[in-house]
C-alpha cells in the first residue's frame, strides 16, 4: 500500500518542475523566446495548466528568479552558519555569490536574462531589490562589528557592487572570462585591504580576534560587564561565558547617519498603502518563523535562557507581533465626524517619522519586534538599540525585515550602551522614544525627551501581586506563582513576586509550591530538559545573590533554593536555583524591591480589603494576579488593584491582541493590541467647509 501524496506537495512539485523548464528555456532561448506556451511544450503540459500556476510570462519568470535567488539566499544562509567572526561572515557572502555555480553557463544566461528585464517589470524588480538588501544587510551587519556604520554601508555597497561586476563582466563573456576562484581572491584581498585602511584612523582591529569558544572571564563566571573595552562591546554566552562576538559602539556619526537614511525612507514608506506595508510585516513573520530553531539557539546562547522557552515564545511571540500588525495595517484610519449640514471634520493618523526603540536585555528579540511592528505598520521608520548585553537577535531581524522587502534604512540597528541610547533620545530628528527598561533609565529618557519635546513610551519594573484566595484551586495557583516567578529564570517585568496567600491556605499552598520548586531542572540552557537557565551576567547574579542573602538576614523563611547552582560546566555561568521564601513582611528588601531574579516572597492575609490594600502599598503597577472561584469577587478585586495588565486565574500570559503596560511607576503607555496604534501615530484634524464663508468683516 503506498501512502498518497498530498494534494499541496503535488502542487509543489510540479510548479518545482515548471520552473526548471523555465530556467532551461531562458539559458537556450533567452527572454524574449520563452513564451507560456514554449514552457508548456518543453515541460509536455496544456499552455493552460502554465497559466493557472503562474497567471502569465511576468509571473512565470518572477517565481523562476525568486528560485534562482532563494537559492542563493540558503547558501548564504548554510554558509554563515558554519563562520566564526564577523569577517568570516563577510567571506561567506562573497564565496557564495562568486562560486563556481553562479558562473555556470545555465544558471548564468537564467540570471542575465532577468537582471536585463529588472527595470521593466514590477515583480523582477521586487525580487531583485529583496536580493539586494539581503545581501547588503549580510556584509553591513558584519562590517559594523569591525569597522564604523558609515564605513561599514560604504564597504558593504562596494563589495556588492564588485560582486555583480565581476559576475556580469564573464556573462557578457560568454563565460569566457568566468574564473570563481580568482574573482574570490581578487575579492578578498581588496575587503582585507579596505579593512586595514579603514581600521587606523579608528583603532579598529582590522580583523577582530575570532571568537574563544572556551573563553572565561576573570571572576570565573560571566560577566559581560568585564568585557567591555572602548568602542567595542564584547558579547558574552552567560551560561558559559564563551564570548560570543566583538560589536563596534554607535557613535554620534553613526546615529546621525542612521537617522538620516532614516528620514529619507520613512517618506517612501508613509506613503504606501498600509495593505503595501503590511504585506512586508506579513513577509517577515513568515520568516521568523522559518528560522526559529536557529534564533531561539542564538537567543539562548545569548541570554541563558532555556532553548525550551526560547523555541516556544521568544521568536514565534515576535512573529506573532508582526503578523498582528501586519493584518492591522490595513485598517489605520482616522474618523468621519458629522459637523452639521455645512461641514464635516476628518481626522488623519498619520505616523511620526524615524522612532527610535531602546530594549531591554530578557526578552531581546520579541521587545525588538513589539517595538519594530507596530511602529512600521503605522509608517514610522524605527532605530533600535537593543541592550549591549543581548545585542544580537535585533540584527537577526534587520536581515530578516531586509529580506522580507523592507526597504532599506527603515529599520536599523544601533550597538552601544546608555551614552548611545542617550544620542538617540536627545536627537531631534527622532519623534518618539520606546523603552523597555527600569525605572531609574524611564526618568532618564523621559527627562532627555523632554528638551525635544519627543513621545515616549516606557516600559518599566514591576513588583507585582499574586493574590490567592482561599477557594482558589490550588494546583493552578502553585502553577500561575511557578510560571510568574521562575520561567526566564525570574527575569521577567511582570512577574508576581509578591504571592498572597490566604491565611487558611497557606500550609497547603507552600507544601505543593515547595515540592514542584525543587523539581525544577536547572542546566544547561541548550538542553531541551532544562527548565531554568541561566542569569544574564555575573554582576546580576551576585545581585540576586544579595537580595536573597538579605531576605534571609531579614527573618524571611527559606523553602526551597536559596543559592547558585555550580555542579559540574554550570560552574562556568551563572546559575541560581529557584528560591521561595516564606513568613515574609511587607516591609522586607525581598518584598519591597525588584529582584529581577528567581526569587518568590509568599505572604499570609486574612481579607479582601486588606489584600488589596497591601498590594497596592508599592510605587510600581506593572501588572497583577487573582485566583479565585469566585468570579464576581476576581473581578471586584481587579478592579481594585492598582496595575496596568492583571490576570485572573493565570499568570503572566501576554496574548499580542491585549495592550500590555503599566501604571504608576511602572510605565507610561502601552504595547501591542490596537492601543499601540495611538503611540506611533499623531492626529491630523481637518475641518470641510461645504458653504459659503460668513464673516462679520
Ligand atoms: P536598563 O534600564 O538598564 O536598560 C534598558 C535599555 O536602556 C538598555 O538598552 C540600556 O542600554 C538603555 N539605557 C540605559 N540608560 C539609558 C539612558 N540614560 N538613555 C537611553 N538609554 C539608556 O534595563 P535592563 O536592560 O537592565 O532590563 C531590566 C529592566 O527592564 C527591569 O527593570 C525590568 O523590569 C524592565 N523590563 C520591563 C518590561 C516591561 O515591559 N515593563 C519588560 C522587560 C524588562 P545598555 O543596557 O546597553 O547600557
Amino acid at each position: 500500500m503506498s501512502i498518497p501524496v498530498p494534494r499541496d506537495e503535488l502542487e509543489d512539485t510540479r510548479r518545482a518542475q515548471l520552473i526548471e523548464v523555465t530556467i532551461d528555456s531562458l539559458a537556450d532561448v533567452g527572454y524574449v523566446g520563452t513564451t507560456l506556451a514554449q514552457i508548456a511544450r518543453r515541460a509536455d503540459v496544456s499552455p493552460g495548466l502554465v497559466a493557472h500556476y503562474f497567471g502569465d510570462k511576468d509571473g512565470l519568470l518572477e517565481a523562476a528568479f525568486r528560485t534562482l535567488s532563494r537559492g542563493i539566499a540558503t547558501r548564504v544562509r548554510a554558509k554563515l552558519a558554519l563562520a566564526g567572526t564577523p569577517r568570516e561572515r563577510v567571506q561567506a557572502v562573497i564565496d557564495v555569490n562568486l562560486a563556481p555555480e553562479e558562473f555556470d553557463r545555465r544558471t548564468g544566461t537564467a540570471w542575465l536574462a532577468f537582471w536585463g528585464q529588472v527595470l521593466h517589470v514590477e515583480g523582477l524588480k521586487r525580487v531583485q531589490a529583496a536580493y539586494q538588501r539581503r545581501m547588503l544587510s549580510n556584509l553591513r551587519n558584519d562590517l559594523r562589528s569591525m569597522i564604523p556604520g558609515a564605513e561599514a554601508r560604504s564597504l558593504a555597497a562596494m563589495i556588492a557592487a564588485m560582486i555583480d561586476g565581476v559576475w556580469l563582466r564573464a556573462a557578457l563573456s560568454q563565460w569566457q572570462e568566468a574564473d570563481s576562484g580568482a574573482a574570490r581572491s581578487l575579492l578578498t584581498a581588496f575587503v582585507d585591504g579596505r579593512l586595514r585602511d579603514l581600521a587606523q584612523p579608528h583603532g579598529a582591529p582590522a580583523a577582530p580576534a575570532p571568537r574563544s569558544a572556551h573563553a572565561t572571564p576573570a571572576a570565573g563566571a560571566a560577566d559581560s560587564g568585564s568585557y567591555r573595552a572602548s568602542g567595542t562591546i564584547t558579547v558574552v554566552n552567560p551560561a558559559t561565558g564563551a564570548v560570543l562576538e566583538e560589536l563596534a559602539v554607535d557613535g554620534a556619526a553613526q546615529i546621525d547617519a542612521a537617522v538620516e537614511e532614516a528620514s529619507a525612507a520613512q517618506k517612501r514608506w508613509a506613503a504606501l498603502t498600509g495593505a503595501e506595508r503590511g504585506r512586508v510585516l506579513q513577509r517577515a513573520a513568515q520568516l521568523l518563523r522559518a528560522r526559529n530553531t536557529e534564533l531561539a539557539e542564538l537567543e539562548t546562547r545569548n541570554t541563558g535562557k532555556p532553548i525550551q522557552e526560547t523555541v516556544a515564545v521568544d521568536v514565534l511571540s515576535g512573529a506573532d507581533c508582526l503578523e498582528y500588525y501586519a493584518g492591522i495595517a490595513a485598517g489605520i484610519a482616522g474618523e468621519h465626524i458629522d459637523l452639521g449640514p455645512k461641514a464635516f471634520g476628518y481626522t488623519r493618523r498619520e505616523p511620526l517619522g524615524v522612532v527610535a526603540g531602546i530594549g531591554a536585555w530578557n526578552y531581546p528579540l520579541q521587545i525588538a519586534c513589539w517595538k519594530s511592528a507596530p511602529a512600521l505598520a503605522c509608517g514610522n521608520a524605527m532605530i533600535f538599540k537593543p541592550a549591549e548585553l543581548t545585542p544580537l537577535t535585533a540584527l537577526e531581524l534587520e536581515r530578516v525585515f531586509a529580506e522580507a522587502g523592507l526597504p532599506d534604512g527603515l529599520f536599523q540597528v544601533v550597538q552601544g550602551r546608555a551614552e548611545t541610547g542617550r544620542l538617540l533620545t536627545r536627537h531631534r530628528g527622532i519623534r518618539k522614544i520606546s523603552l523597555t527598561g527600569e525605572v531609574g533609565t524611564g526618568k532618564a529618557v523621559m527627562a532627555d525627551a523632554a528638551a525635544t519635546l519627543k513621545q515616549v513610551t516606557l516600559e518599566l519594573g514591576g513588583k507585582s501581586p499574586l493574590i490567592v484566595f482561599e477557594d482558589a484551586k490550588l494546583d493552578n495557583a502553585v502553577a500561575g506563582a511557578l510560571l510568574g516567578n521562575f520561567y526566564s529564570a525570574g527575569e521577567v517585568c511582570s512577574n508576581g513576586t509578591r504571592v498572597f496567600v490566604h491565611r487558611s491556605i497557606r500550609a497547603a499552598f507552600i507544601e505543593r509550591l515547595r515540592a514542584r520548586a525543587a523539581a525544577m531542572r536547572v542546566g544547561d540552557p541548550l538542553d531541551p530538559r532544562t527548565q531554568v537557565g541561566a542569569l544574564i551576567s555575573a554582576g546580576h547574579m551576585e545581585k540576586v545573590l544579595g537580595f536573597i542573602a538579605r531576605g534571609r538576614a531579614q527573618g524571611a523563611r527559606l523553602i526551597t533554593g536559596g543559592h547558585r547552582v555550580t555542579e559540574g560546566e554550570l560552574g562556568r555561568g551563572c546559575f541560581v536555583a529557584p528560591t521561595v521564601f516564606d513568613h515574609c513582611h511587607d516591609d522586607m528588601d525581598i518584598v519591597r524591591r525588584e529582584i529581577f531574579g528567581p526569587v518568590m516572597s509568599v505572604l499570609e492575609f486574612a481579607d479582601e480589603d486588606e489584600v488589596i490594600a497591601r498590594a497596592n502599598a508599592t510605587e510600581f503597577g506593572l501588572a497583577a494576579g487573582v485566583f479565585t472561584n469566585d468570579l464576581a469577587r476576581a473581578h471586584r478585586v481587579i478592579a481594585q488593584l492598582q496595575a496596568g495588565t492583571c490576570w485572573i486565574n493565570h499568570y503572566n500570559i501576554t496574548p499580542i491582541e491585549l495592550p500590555f503596560g503599566g501604571v504608576k511607576m511602572s510605565g507610561l503607555g502601552r504595547e501591542n493590541g490596537r492601543a499601540a496604534l495611538e503611540h506611533y501615530t499623531q492626529l491630523k484634524s481637518v475641518y470641510v467647509a461645504l458653504g459659503d464663508v460668513e464673516s462679520p468683516y
